[in-house]
């Protein structure tokens, strides 16, 4: 479906009043968490990311909390990030992106060995079909992890939905558990709510110790926050949108797979 000029106006325009609402509601969601931090330490996990930068803003702190108990955690980064900033030549994207993803992971305490990069394109994660969910069972059959970490299929963000999808497909019967972390839906309060139809209340793992690193290791990322990449706009990784990841706890949603 392609949306009429006035329809994306119209859009536009809600922003500025839908980005509050969808605080207040993430917020809230964050506070009635239930809180898991104790055993999350030592779950192992693989963590799955569609772009450089969503493994740390969505699960920073679980990650570091998991390497300082001597729990395993790989991270798989979907994409190859080439298309953002647009104004940057494809090659130049994925190769600073690519470093800025291992240098925040070292912040985060994982080794080189335990970042893997998949460079499917991104913005076509939707497109994939099976095979993106061929290459999530594969890392899932790989590392074996107590967790499995994702987006949600309620992410507003395409490529964020699509790994969702493929990842319930993936991990269904692999006795992992499947949970969501939020990313874009600080964005959109309807996708809180979708993101609650999909999976069960939220359980919350404390940054608190974390977020100094946590900030650290976000702040690695400023090929994202230029004005060109969206920084300074709504749906970029401007500061309002960013403390949203450094606040007193992560959060993630238990998604039921068949
Ligand atoms: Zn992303």
């Amino acid at each position: 479906m392609t949306l009429s000029p006035a329809r994306l106006r119209l859009e536009a325009a809600l922003v500025p009043v839908k980005l509050p609402v969808a605080a207040l509601m993430g917020n809230a969601l964050s506070r009635r968490g239930t809180d898991v931090t104790a055993t999350s330490a030592h779950r192992s996990a693989l963590v799955l990311a569609p772009h450089p930068d969503d493994e740390t803003l969505g699960s920073g702190a679980t990650i570091m909390r998991k390497v300082d108990a001597g729990t395993d955690v790989a991270v798989v980064v979907i994409t190859d990030g080439s298309t953002w900033p647009p104004d940057r030549p494809p090659a130049e994207n994925i190769a600073v992106r690519d470093a800025e993803l291992r240098a925040s992971c070292r912040i985060l305490g994982l080794p080189d060995e335990a970042v893997i990069h998949l460079s499917f394109p991104e913005t076509r994660l939707h497109t994939a079909g099976d095979t993106l969910v061929d290459a999530v069972a594969d890392a899932v059959r790989t590392h074996t992890p107590d967790d499995v970490l994702v987006t949600s299929e309620a992410d507003p963000h395409s490529d964020h939905a699509a790994l969702g999808a493929a990842a319930r497909r993936a991990v269904a019967g692999t006795g992992a558990r499947l949970l969501a972390y939020p990313i874009w839906q600080w964005t959109r309060p309807r996708s809180w709510t979708r993101t609650l139809a999909a999976a069960s209340p939220a359980e919350t793992v404390s940054s608190d110790g974390y977020l100094d690193r946590k900030r650290t290791a976000i702040a690695v990322f400023h090929s994202q926050m230029s004005a060109a990449a969206g920084g300074d706009q709504h749906d970029g990784l401007r500061p309002g949108f960013l403390r949203h990841f450094a606040g007193p706890r992560e959060m993630f949603f238990p998604v039921p797979t068949p």
